[in-house]
């Protein structure tokens, strides 16, 4: 079955981590094997074939820099300027991959709708995946006319927030109000049709989103509080919100936001009895308020930092993906709802906020 992944990090493990994800996934593996400066060395589940394999077509996929203060001990740039120089740096690495016929970026509906037929007919072994470039925090933005500049290059969608706090809303483990410089950055999303994205803002700032930003509202990788105690996943308040504003929200396979206290470094998904079927619990969850299977999808994050050793482990590599359509019929999902569960629901969203119809 055709499958969307609403969210990745393939430039930062391009850039960063010093992936060619044009490469099979035991040789990515194999080269860095001895390497010990990230914790997935040897333990990566993310490249262009696996993601042939798995029949994932199109998937978001995201820029991403933090700017830090002086005194926060998280990494990122000292500076805005650099952060976004950062991010510059991985858009030349997706324009590359675009002239190599790897990706391919997709900016309206009518580039969606080509994408489904082409990877649909296509014979090629390395068809183009399409990608829609989303930004992970928006600290990189230096002041808001960045913002146009970013969407005239296919920038898309955005999350205000990561892991930390930041220059125009709170995140993960922070708390606090986005303030009006985060409103202001709000109001030039909506002008230019920026789809919000509500995952890791803290719960302050998520609320005075909400109260504020009129705009597309999708969560690209999040998992469930009720499920899983820590403020990076959402409440059922939260998601009662996104389902009432027409989000959908993508299940998220990262093993410590699937199971409870896990404890990184330490914790085995084995141990921990962390496999793929979990994330299927979270989305039955969000689907049980919802009253349907209309707001969930996937979001990965599977190259989010982490491998193997925190991802399910019966999960090899994301073309395993492929096996939560099964997962979910086993549960009594109907076709229909399978179907836009694996990716119909993103598309449904994407066709209304991008041709603005009902
Ligand atoms: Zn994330």
């Amino acid at each position: 079955m055709f499958l969307f992944d609403a969210h990745l990090d393939l430039s930062m493990n391009a850039m960063e981590w010093n992936r060619d994800l044009r490469l099979s996934i035991a040789e990515i593996r194999d080269r860095e094997k001895g390497m010990t400066d990230k914790p997935d060395r040897g333990k990566g589940t993310v490249c262009f074939p696996e993601l042939r394999k798995g029949n994932i077509g199109i998937v978001v996929a995201t820029q991403i820099a933090r700017f830090v203060e002086r005194g926060n001990p998280l990494p990122g740039w000292h500076s805005p300027e650099q952060a976004w120089a950062q991010t510059q740096g991985q858009l030349a690495w997706y324009r590359t991959m675009e002239k190599d016929g790897e990706l391919v970026q997709l900016r309206n509906w009518q580039d969606v709708q080509k994408q489904l037929t082409s990877w649909e007919t296509s014979k090629e072994e390395k068809k183009p995946i399409g990608y829609i470039l989303s930004l992970e925090g928006a600290d990189s933005i230096v002041t808001l006319d960045y913002l146009e500049r970013a969407y005239e290059y296919g920038l898309r969608a955005l999350g205000p927030a990561h892991s930390a706090p930041g220059r125009y809303a709170q995140g993960t483990d922070a708390t606090g109000f986005m303030g009006p410089k985060g409103q202001a950055l709000l109001k030039e999303m909506e002008r230019l049709n920026i789809i919000l994205d509500a995952t890791h803002l803290c719960d302050d700032s998520f609320w005075e989103a909400m109260d504020h930003f009129n705009g597309p509202v999708w969560a690209s990788h999040n998992n469930c509080r009720t499920l899983v105690n820590h403020n990076r996943q959402f409440s059922d308040d939260q998601i009662r919100e996104l389902i009432r504003r027409g989000a959908v929200i993508g299940g998220v396979l990262d093993a410590w936001m699937m199971v409870p206290d896990w404890v990184r470094g330490v914790s085995d998904p084995k141990q921990m009895n962390c496999k793929l079927e979990i994330v299927v619990d979270h989305m039955d969850h969000i689907c049980q308020l919802a009253g349907n299977a209309l707001h969930i999808g996937i979001g990965s994050d599977l190259d989010g930092g982490y491998g193997r050793e925190q991802s399910p482990y019966d999960l090899d590599t994301i073309a395993d993906l492929q096996r939560i359509p099964d997962m979910l019929a086993k549960r009594g999902y109907s076709s229909e709802d399978i179907a836009n569960v694996a990716h119909g629901n993103w598309l449904r969203f994407l066709e209304k906020a991008w041709t603005n119809q009902g």
